[in-house]
């Protein structure tokens, strides 16, 4: 399987895809050299940020 982590340089932002036995392994972006950490699966697709819990109404 394989998917895609994006580069964590902000002026470049590639996406590249990677191996699934790339986890916790670095790889090099394919146009800048930025080395990405390759941590987690597949972004989540469409999830906003979880909001922080509502303070307590009285
Ligand atoms: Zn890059």
């Amino acid at each position: 399987m394989v998917f895609a982590v994006q580069c964590p340089n902000p002026k470049c932002r590639k996406y590249q895809l990677v191996e699934d036995h790339d986890r916790n392994k670095i790889v090099s972006c394919l146009l800048c050299k930025t080395p990405i950490r390759v941590g987690s699966g597949p972004p989540p697709s469409g999830r906003p940020t979880p909001s922080p819990t509502p303070p307590p109404r009285r």
